[in-house]
């Protein structure tokens, strides 16, 4: 009987396996580096952690100080499902003064994270034939929330000649009167690109002639730019205001990646489905981490602009050493905290590469097809380091490329499985 139970068993979760959605659903690879990494520096090994994106800073005190005071003074129930409204006031303010774009509280939703705006902007527009754009190589939970929802996930290519910025003219040539969605993200991940305005205002006139169109902007690393390169907001475009959806938040800028804090900005029309959409699946946000985030807003900034300092010289030192490794040529990335090296001169695949350096000289580091087709050929390079690590992690790698031949037949194999493993 027991062994009968166990067989029903089996075969009725091999029928909701075939069935689900959830086949198809992936995953960004690079918490799986870093749990391999984690394994190996428990285990003795000297790991040096350039996989990760998340800033290596402590969140500023004043941010934290906001959060234990909101415990103590008793604010750990349940807020309005949007978040607290002087919460979406400082938003709506600094919104104002970054782009010079009014917005009303009643239309920025609190997220847990950033993550979440792409999982339900995507979860409300995607179905079974409608296709939804997105940057390749761009970041990874965007192509797997697609394929969840059944739409076709059209590439935008982000290409290294063009400063891995997309052309205007290109992505308006995948438009279709299927495109529900376009999704774009710049400054960059990871590539570390930053779309220039006319490539973008290019797109968006063009966007005119498609009204079903939605935008999805991730500007998760607005403030992260250098050399005085401008993060152009699609905010100040007026022509798609009804149709765009904007995704930020803490994690980057204030170093709060375990905090899980975002904001969204929706048009009217898609406001009341993501404020359902909260109701249903997360109720609100944390409460002590929405005053830490109103103390983020309002309070100094010069923690970021320390950060933005440390960070500018580590991508100097990054892509200097970069470029001096055998066969690897990189370009300087202008916004974000990642470089991309271009490692196909080397003989090697990406991922096999990231997968041997991790294993053989402790650097963790992510194969570019892990962030889609066109990253074959590319590392991905966090400096979320100190200088010192980088410099040691530089001249492990400088010394396994000198000294290791690629294998015969690379696999192309990652570290888990993933579904862009045959990619
Ligand atoms: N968007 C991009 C482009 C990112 O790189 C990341 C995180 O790496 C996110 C969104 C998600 O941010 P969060 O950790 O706040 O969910």
């Amino acid at each position: 009987m027991r062994v009968c139970a166990h067989q029903n068993q089996a075969e009725f979760f091999m029928t909701l396996t075939t069935i689900s959605s959830f086949d198809r659903i992936g995953e960004e690879n690079a918490f799986a580096v870093l749990a391999r990494a984690t394994q190996l520096a428990t285990g003795g090994m000297d790991v040096i952690n350039l996989g990760i994106g998340q800033p290596d800073f402590a969140t500023p005190p004043h941010i934290v100080e906001a959060a234990i005071k909101a415990l103590r003074d008793g604010h750990h129930g349940y807020t309005p499902a949007t978040g607290i409204l002087s919460l979406r006031e400082a938003v709506a303010d600094r919104t104002l003064e970054t782009t010079g774009v009014a917005v009303s509280p009643e239309r920025i939703c609190i997220m847990p994270g950033g993550k979440v705006t792409m999982f339900a902007a995507i979860l409300m527009m995607g179905e079974p034939g409608t296709e939804i754009m997105y940057p390749d190589p761009g970041f990874p939970i965007y192509r797997s929330m697609i394929e969840f929802t059944g739409a076709k996930p059209v590439p935008i290519p982000m290409r290294e000649e063009n400063g891995f910025a997309f052309s205007g003219n290109e992505a308006l040539s995948l438009v279709t009167d299927k495109t529900r969605l376009v999704i774009l993200n710049s400054p960059a991940n990871p590539t570390g690109g930053v779309t220039p305005r006319s490539e973008i205002d290019t797109l968006v006139s063009g966007l005119d002639r498609y009204p079903n169109a939605a935008v999805l902007s991730d500007e998760i690393y607005d403030q992260m730019t250098y050399d005085g390169e401008e993060h152009v907001s699609l905010l100040g475009y007026e022509s798609i205001r009804d149709r765009l959806i904007i995704l930020n938040g803490w994690s980057k800028t204030w170093a709060m990646t375990g905090w899980r804090m975002g904001w969204s900005i929706w048009p009217d029309a898609l406001f009341d489905k993501v404020r359902k959409l909260a109701v249903n699946a997360w109720s609100c946000v944390n409460a002590p981490a929405q005053y830490a985030g109103i103390a983020a807003l309002e309070g100094p900034q010069d923690a970021v602009a320390d950060m933005m300092q440390a960070f500018d010289q580590r991508r100097k030192l990054v892509v200097q050493r970069a470029n001096a490794l055998p066969n690897v040529t990189c370009l300087t990335p202008k916004g974000a905290f990642y470089a991309f090296p271009n490692i196909s001169g080397t003989s090697w695949k990406a991922k096999e590469l990231a997968s041997a350096l991790l294993e053989e000289t402790g650097v963790a580091a992510i194969g570019g097809p892990d962030f889609g087709t066109l990253g074959e050929g590319y590392l991905r390079l966090s400096y979320a380091n100190s200088q010192d690590n980088i410099a040691k992690a530089m001249d492990r790698i400088a010394q396994f490329l000198e000294q290791t031949a690629p294998p015969k037949a690379q696999s192309n194999r990652p570290i888990t499985a993933s579904r862009w493993r045959d990619e």
